[in-house]
């Protein structure tokens, strides 16, 4: 790319524009504030000299209703709680166990019980340990239900859909720090809690937008990004700086020679199940895909963060990109089944999250503010947007240039297990019964 071009997207605020706008919807999967959201990112694509069209999909929407947890002992001690995507209605009352981080040996009590899980990874295990796999975990060992408490500070209670696109069978609601840590002095005190969830979930319809950019060539590369948040905050962070990084590319690429067809999808519904993604997975040839981007987290933080997901051709890739640019890129390897790129990534497509890290945090991931309220815009940086953009711009028309074979999903299934990734996933409801469709 020239110099022309890279100095055109890096004066280009059509992406924060769109970051603005998108932060001021409430994009909730299978709401009208999503359906909005995808006709804001139509107009950016098509601004930006595509040709745009949405598809919809059919999903299962959960509307959130109201939350009350309260303390028997202590019946004027109400604490605010927010119930996590596809929980059920519930009126439980259970006697409180602390859980610990959620994995099964910190559950063996919860039977019967409202299990205090902690949102931490626990300290002995080395890669992140999803919500899913824990409230997975309490509900195995019969926990009646799930209180999952924040590891950070500043009475933010965390948000995150409990079960891929279909309702759960345990209630779960998330709990700040604060809320957390009188939980678990009552649980000492062998309290009872009350817990009430309102909450429905009912057909519903999202959609993915779609474009597509460069030559028409029989093999292509997916571009994605969700475009769809939580309902608790503005999800300018997640995903919103990673849309505008995707559009900011798609800009930056769109006068410029590439060489294969590259498939451009904001998709929606990632937030409760990666239900875009998965449509979308039904819908295009997965053989003829020589990689999936999936830009999920990127401008969100200084550093660029690829994540290669076991391709070392991907990985390559990345570090030649790196090398040429003059910001860092931070490359982690480690394949998740938790964002856009795993319905590709399972059948066998090599795939590339583009993500991003503090420059202090050593790669080491974090949630920062995202799934709470405090998801805002203020949070975001034009500055990480627009690097990213470029970044990203870089890196797609290198994939596009490359070729990074398939796969092998026995491999990845090697190196999930070899992560102690299985019986978390399995709990989770996510480890494939077939991997090859
Ligand atoms: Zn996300």
């Amino acid at each position: 790319m020239d110099d022309d071009t890279l100095g055109r997207a890096w004066r280009d605020d059509a992406p924060w524009a769109l970051l603005t706008d998108l932060a001021a919807m409430d994009r909730f999967a299978g709401h009208p504030g999503e359906r909005r959201a995808a006709g804001r990112v139509r107009e950016a694509l098509e601004t930006a000299g595509l040709d745009a069209r949405i598809e919809p999909f059919g999903m299962r929407r959960w509307t959130r209703g109201g939350t009350r947890l309260t303390v028997d002992t202590d019946p004027a001690h109400s604490f605010e709680a927010v119930a996590l995507p596809y929980s059920p209605s519930a009126d439980v009352t259970g006697r409180l166990v602390d859980a610990g981080y959620g994995t099964p040996g910190d559950c063996a009590r919860v039977e019967g019980g409202v299990a205090v899980v902690s949102t931490a990874t626990p300290p002995d295990a080395d890669r992140h340990v999803h919500r899913m796999e824990k409230c997975g975990h309490a509900a195995d060992a019969g926990a009646r239900a799930v209180v999952f408490a924040s590891d950070r500070p500043g009475q933010l209670p965390p948000t995150g859909a409990l079960r891929f696109g279909e309702e759960a069978d345990t209630p779960a609601v998330g709990v700040s720090h604060e809320t957390g840590e009188w939980l678990r002095r009552y649980a000492d005190r062998g309290a009872q809690v009350s817990l009430g969830v309102d909450a429905t979930t009912e057909a519903g319809e999202s959609q993915n937008v779609r474009a597509t950019l460069g030559p028409d060539t029989d093999e292509a590369v997916l571009l994605v990004a969700h475009y769809d948040a939580h309902d608790v905050g503005e999800g300018a962070l997640d995903n919103g700086c990673g849309v505008a990084t995707m559009v900011g590319a798609v800009r930056a690429l769109a006068g410029v020679r590439l060489d294969c067809r590259v498939e451009v999808a904001a998709v929606g519904c990632e937030e409760v199940g990666l239900l875009g993604a998965a449509a979308l997975a039904e819908t295009v040839d997965t053989d003829r895909l020589r990689a999936v981007v999936n830009v999920d987290g990127a401008g969100r933080f200084r550093d660029l963060r690829a994540v290669t997901h076991g391709s070392e051709a991907l990985r390559e890739t990345v570090e030649g990109v790196a090398d040429e640019v003059p910001d860092p890129v931070a490359i982690g390897e480690q394949p998740h089944p938790y964002s856009d790129h795993w319905p590709f990534l399972r059948r066998g497509v090599p795939a590339l999250q583009l993500h991003s890290s503090r420059p202090s945090e050593d790669g080491v991931w974090e949630r920062g503010w995202t799934h709470t309220r405090a998801d805002t815009l203020d949070k975001a940086d034009p500055r990480s947007v627009r690097t990213h953009a470029v970044l990203a711009a870089l890196l797609v028309k290198r994939v596009a240039a490359g070729s990074f074979g398939d796969i092998d999903p026995a491999e990845l299934r090697g190196q999930l297990r070899e992560a102690g990734a299985e019986p978390g996933m399995r709990a989770a409801g996510v480890w494939p019964e077939r991997w090859d469709e």
